[in-house]
């Protein structure tokens, strides 16, 4: 947190402290809202939880020298009561973008919003102390719990902002406002919450349209319904992308491993990247970071130095290794859709194998109407890439296998996927496991021990 004292924090929310005699403390460490984080100086926000009451701990944080508890119902310590923990947070959130001088970059995407955000952040960190969302940590916790992260320090804060309607991004931008904005696709994902893709590009417009004229929106040439967001904003605009256009762009594009190499053409010079991060679609991610960075003017040789280095840091997205039995394997069990299914695929094919090639495809949830002829069409590219085995895994993902013909098998459940990769995967194989939340971490899970 930017330091504040317990009687403006009390403004701040709303909210009112449990003795005026605390008026003047200072909170100068962080909001925390998990017990086991909290530290001295510290401001503790109690939820409560469906399982557990964070209320429980607040003498326990009070001993770990937390300087108050943002609470809802009686505390035995010191405390700032209010009426509601996350609308307080997000005041406190709000109050803290207000005070901070740090660049405030949003990104948001059908796909790869936090692997890109990951790579903004090593970018950034390069140049400045940068606060980023923690992982996937994006809602409505998430959110404003990142932005209380923002230190005295801090110069960069990278947010992960995911639309789950009509006015939801908006909604985000007020509370933090960015003067950077990158959006990197409008795809078929979460389709439940929007409808339709024209609604899905319209609630991402929304971060482009908050822009200041003295911002940048960053926009992918290569998505026609990204590009025409130009007409949205009235900050400047950037493009990233494959070709002559764009002004960030990839040429000498190699594949390598499956970890791209290319050079990154910007305004500033062209400079070599070669990603450690794994599969095509990083390119473009990348190229969006390069995009962030020029617009905080980082120069490109710096941000191709930075991306270079940039490590995987997100789980269970396209995480590839070779287990002990020297199986090769490809996690990205994280969450599917149609883009990062065929993605995942893809870099599947390209990967160094001597051996076999499986692919464990659970369900791309949320599909709707769309599900059977996207779920096919992931069976038809397995078939096009020469997939040796194709398990698809749970209801809903039959057409899929079905359209994978006689290499795929469909199971009902990741016990029996597993079985079937303990009976028939042999070192020197290849595997990856895929699809929508929880539906295939198992399979991951028993390659990553086996
Ligand atoms: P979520 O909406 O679940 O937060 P996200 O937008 O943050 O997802 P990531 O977690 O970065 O996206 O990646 C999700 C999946 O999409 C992974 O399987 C990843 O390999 C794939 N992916 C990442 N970037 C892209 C991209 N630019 N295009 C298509 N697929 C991508
Ligand atoms: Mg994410």
């Amino acid at each position: 947190m930017i330091p504040m004292t317990l009687a403006e924090v009390a403004s701040v929310t709303g909210g009112r402290l449990s003795d005026a005699a605390l008026a003047d403390v200072v909170v100068d460490g962080a909001v925390e809202h998990d017990s086991r984080r909290v530290g001295a100086g510290d401001l503790f926000l109690a939820l409560e939880g469906e399982r557990v009451d964070g209320h429980r701990f607040a003498e326990d944080v009070s001993a770990k020298g937390a300087v108050a508890t943002l609470a809802t119902k009686e505390v035995p310590t010191a405390a700032i009561y209010v009426d509601d923990g996350i609308e307080a947070l997000t005041k406190l959130a709000s109050a803290t973008a207000r005070r901070t001088d740090a660049a405030i970059v949003g990104v948001t995407g059908s796909n790869g919003k936090t692997s890109t955000k990951d790579l903004i952040a090593a970018v950034c960190e390069t140049a400045g102390p940068t606060v980023a969302t923690r992982g996937n940590f994006n809602n409505e916790l998430g959110h404003p719990y990142t932005v209380c992260q923002v230190r005295p320090e801090t110069r960069y804060l990278v947010l992960e902002i995911s639309a789950r309607g009509i006015g939801h991004i908006r909604h985000l931008t007020e509370i933090a406002p960015p003067s950077i904005g990158a959006v990197l696709n409008v795809g078929i994902s979460h389709l439940d919450g929007f409808g339709s893709i024209e609604k899905t590009a319209e609630a991402k417009s929304e971060l482009p349209a908050a822009l200041p004229e003295t911002g940048t929106a960053v926009l992918n040439a290569d998505d026609p319904r990204v590009a025409a967001m130009a007409d949205v904003t009235d900050a400047r605009v950037l493009t990233f992308g494959r070709g002559e256009e764009p002004s960030i762009a990839a040429e000498d594009v190699d594949p390598r491993d499956g970890r791209h190499a290319f050079t990154l053409r910007a305004p500033d010079g062209s400079a070599r990247v070669e990603l450690e991060v794994w599969g095509a679609h990083q390119v473009s991610n990348a190229l969006a970071a390069a995009g962030v960075a020029h617009a905080l003017g980082i120069p490109a040789e710096q941000t191709a130095r930075a991306l270079s280095g940039a490590p995987r840091r997100s789980e269970r997205r396209m995480d590839v290794f070779t287990n002990p039995a020297g199986i090769a394997v490809i996690d990205d069990s994280y969450n599917a859709n149609p883009a990062s299914m065929a993605g995942a695929v893809r870099s599947l094919a390209a990967l160094p194998a001597e051996g076999r090639r499986f692919a464990v495809l659970g369900l791309m949830a949320d599909l709707e109407e769309l599900s059977e002829d996207e779920h096919r069409k992931i069976g038809a590219l397995a078939v096009e890439l020469s997939i040796d085995r194709v398990i698809a895994v749970g209801e809903g993902t039959e057409p899929l296998a079905g359209a994978a013909g006689e290499r795929a098998r469909h199971v009902a459940t990741q016990d029996e996927a597993v079985a079937i990769l303990a009976e028939e995967a042999r070192p020197g194989d290849a595997v990856l496991a895929k699809g929508s939340r929880y539906r295939t971490w198992e399979v991951a899970d028993f390659l990553r021990a086996q």
